[in-house]
């Protein structure tokens, strides 16, 4: 399989390079250059041949085929899940009225970013050790992403990860869950500053071509290829491990990253109708769906705060394809978008997308009345990113045919304020976060100046 960039400039790639590599020389995303067909046994849910790791092997392997051998491949998918705290990986739970809750947060940040980047990890210290080299992933995080990218590669001997969080704007446990890993090989450091900032300061060192190539940067951002691969596999499981004919999915969305996995299973031929894109009060992609236009305007902050964006860069992959895979159009469309804040595609496109895609804008009320409801209804207690998606998936609930999928994306321990404010009570904290609050902190403090930063990787990176 070799992969092209969405804007046509870029050197067509193999897996090994797509991975490492994150992001495209011309500023575009890597998609695989033609979609492979889910096998038979795939679609059949793999009946009798092990658990869901099999499964994900599976669907992932034509990806990857040529770059491992494939008892080499299966071995580290089953690693990447066997650490997860259930042993379905992604249960799945049947609420009634056709709708059903897939649980993606099992892993060890109970965030669904674990389901790919524990693959990821995994794989990127393998093409390093196959290679010869070592690497630098350098980071910022607002939350979820920071920690999921710390588990995924922590005790790796040929990888140093630096993750830089704005100091007091991560809620204590988010801070936690990354200060308290006990690894030689991670390295958080506490920004005076936003979020922004900490971002600022990534690209700039991305940006220095002396310290990149010296420091071995790399990144493992929601850009890469491999984390949208490893996302497919639940999509399949939903319909073929629970013999559903055909499903459509409801996904509480920031970066399109999750959705597009699941765009990218129907693509391969899984039985999806519909997926609706459930945003926040931050509702440009709402737009994009409903009208075929969107129009940038200011972050607002929500209770879902992992879906507070503006720029979603993965719909650039969507984009790429409704453009009939023309990189010349596509980077064209994104350039005009980054130089207007506006960005509109014809009525062709926008009629194709209404026809398999919806856009739902669900706000803080209405996602504390989900969790609300959700409880009264059943006990189930779920998370604020989990009832965008439920409350959007009610409101789609006569506009589809057939069960519906809401993808529940993190657990609720994770937001205990906006958890305790819908029920009364806290969420149930499981030991994994109990332990955090318990483990001694380490992190670095430093103030917002690039050159300060800069030392302190060069010294992490030379112990
Ligand atoms: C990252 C995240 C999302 C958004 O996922 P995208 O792939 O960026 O669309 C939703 N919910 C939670 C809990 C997240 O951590």
């Amino acid at each position: 399989m070799k992969y092209a960039s969405t804007r046509g400039r870029a050197p067509v790639l193999a897996f090994g390079d797509v991975l490492l590599a994150g992001m495209a020389a011309d500023g575009g995303l890597y998609v695989p250059r033609r979609w492979p067909s889910l096998s038979p046994e795939a679609l059949g849910g793999f009946p009798g041949r092990g658990g869901y790791a099999d499964l994900a092997a599976e669907v992932m392997w034509p990806f990857v085929d040529g770059a491992y051998p494939r008892d080499r491949f299966e071995e580290l998918v089953r690693d990447a899940y066997a650490g997860f705290g259930h042993s379905e990986v992604v249960p799945m739970v049947e609420l009634g009225d056709g709708l059903w809750l897939m649980e993606l947060f099992h892993g060890p940040t109970l965030a669904f970013k674990d389901i790919a980047l524990q693959v990821v990890g995994r794989l990127f210290a393998e093409e390093l050790a196959r290679r010869g080299e070592r690497a630098t992933i350098v980071g910022a995080t607002s939350g979820d992403t920071g920690s999921a990218a710390i588990e995924a590669v922590r005790d790796r001997e040929n990888i140093q990860i630096v993750i830089l969080h704005p100091r007091g704007r991560v809620s204590e446990v988010q801070r936690r869950q990354m200060t308290t890993v006990d690894s030689a090989n991670v390295h958080n450091v506490a920004i005076d500053g936003t979020f922004d900032d900490c971002q600022d300061l990534v690209k700039a060192m991305f940006a220095d071509p002396v310290f990149r190539d010296e420091q071995r940067l790399s990144a493992v951002n929601s850009i890469n290829w491999a984390r949208v691969m490893a996302q497919t596999a639940y999509y399949v499981a939903a319909v073929s491990r629970h013999g559903l004919e055909q499903a459509s999915f409801s996904v509480p969305t920031g970066n399109f990253g999750n959705v597009l996995a699941g765009h990218a299973a129907r693509q391969m031929g899984l039985p999806v109708e519909r997926f609706i894109v459930a945003s926040n009060r931050n509702d440009i992609l709402t737009q994009f769906f409903n009208s075929g236009s969107m129009a940038i305007s200011e972050v607002r902050p929500t209770l879902s705060p992992s879906m507070d964006i503006q720029v979603s860069s993965n719909l650039e992959r969507l984009l790429f394809e409704m453009l009939d895979r023309d990189g010349i159009r596509t980077a064209e469309l994104l350039e005009g978008f980054r130089a207007t804040g506006r960005m509109r595609v014809d009525a062709r496109i926008s009629g194709e997308l209404s026809r398999g895609w919806s856009g739902v804008r669900v706000d803080d009320a209405e996602t504390t009345a989900a969790i609300a409801e959700l409880h009264r209804q059943t006990g189930m207690v779920i998370d604020p990113h989990t009832a965008v998606g439920l409350a959007a998936a009610r409101r789609s609930r006569r506009a589809v045919d057939g069960p519906l999928v809401v993808m529940a994306t993190a657990h609720p321990a994770k937001f205990a304020d906006a958890v305790e404010a819908a029920i009364g009570a806290p969420p149930a904290m499981p030991p994994a976060l109990a332990e955090v609050i318990e483990r001694p902190e380490r992190c670095e403090h430093l103030p917002n100046d690039l050159a300060a930063v800069k030392s302190h990787i060069a010294r992490c990176t030379a112990q």
